[in-house]
């Protein structure tokens, strides 16, 4: 079965931090990237390897 893949525009727990440009950040405390960035001006299409909810029974 394929592994389960999220989007992170559709999720909660994306953060956007505009200064000069949009970065967009995961905030889950459980990611395993050190600063989960996600982006700049853009939201990837679909969720990192790294993305804590990879793996968990939730689909959109
Ligand atoms: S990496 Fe996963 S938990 Fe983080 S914003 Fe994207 S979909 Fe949500």
């Amino acid at each position: 079965m394929n592994e389960k893949r999220f989007q992170c525009k559709k999720c909660d727990y994306l953060k956007c931090i505009a200064i000069n440009k949009q970065m967009y950040y995961c905030n889950h405390e459980g990611r395993s990237d050190d600063m989960g960035k996600l982006g700049e001006n853009a939201i990837p299409e679909v969720s990192p390897q790294w993305c804590p909810l990879r793996g968990k029974h939730h689909v959109w």
